[in-house]
């Protein structure tokens, strides 16, 4: 059996594929095996195990053959893990939030923002200024909103999240 021993990798699966997923990763032995073979083991439905080995090849970390049976001429899906690509895949997920978070705090940085007092919901100033700083759900009165707490938390999670792939 593949041993997936650190935390990190456990939750960054998890993430991934669920705790179905993790469960099928978790039953996966070292040499090739089929999808039917996975199924049976651990008692998940042949289309979630699918499509669990699907997403983890999509993220290399898994691989398949093809092997044609030469009576029946039915080909089987060989699978196995890549475990090694681990640490490659994740620090691709932390590049990629890195990035969603950077166009987030451009947008929280380049706009100003008015929200209704009654807490319906958060405006742009054009769109607050257009709607007469009067809330379109409860008409309650739209006033500035301070972001900075919120520029200041995507802020952090970025500088921990560029910290980590520094490792
Ligand atoms: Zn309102």
């Amino acid at each position: 059996m593949v041993a997936i021993d650190e935390l990190i990798h456990r939750a960054y699966l998890c993430k991934l594929v669920g705790e179905d997923g993790l469960m099928i990763v978790e039953s996966m032995p070292e040499e090739e095996v089929t999808d039917e073979f996975l199924a049976e083991k651990t008692a998940i439905s042949l289309n979630t195990v699918r499509r669990t080995l699907y997403l983890l090849y999509e993220h290399r970390l898994a691989i398949y053959r093809r092997k044609r049976d030469p009576d029946s001429g039915w080909l089987t899906y060989l699978w196995k893990l890549c475990p090694e690509n681990l640490e490659k895949a994740m620090e691709a997920e932390a590049r990629r939030l890195i990035s969603k978070l950077d166009e987030r705090l451009a947008y929280e940085k380049n706009n100003i923002f008015y929200a209704c007092v009654a807490g319906c919901a958060r405006f742009v100033f054009e769109e607050a200024s257009e709607a007469n700083f009067v809330c379109p759900f409860c008409e309650g009165s739209l006033e500035f909103l301070d972001n900075g707490k919120i520029v200041e938390c995507i802020e952090q999670k970025m500088t921990g999240l560029e910290s980590a792939l520094q490792h």
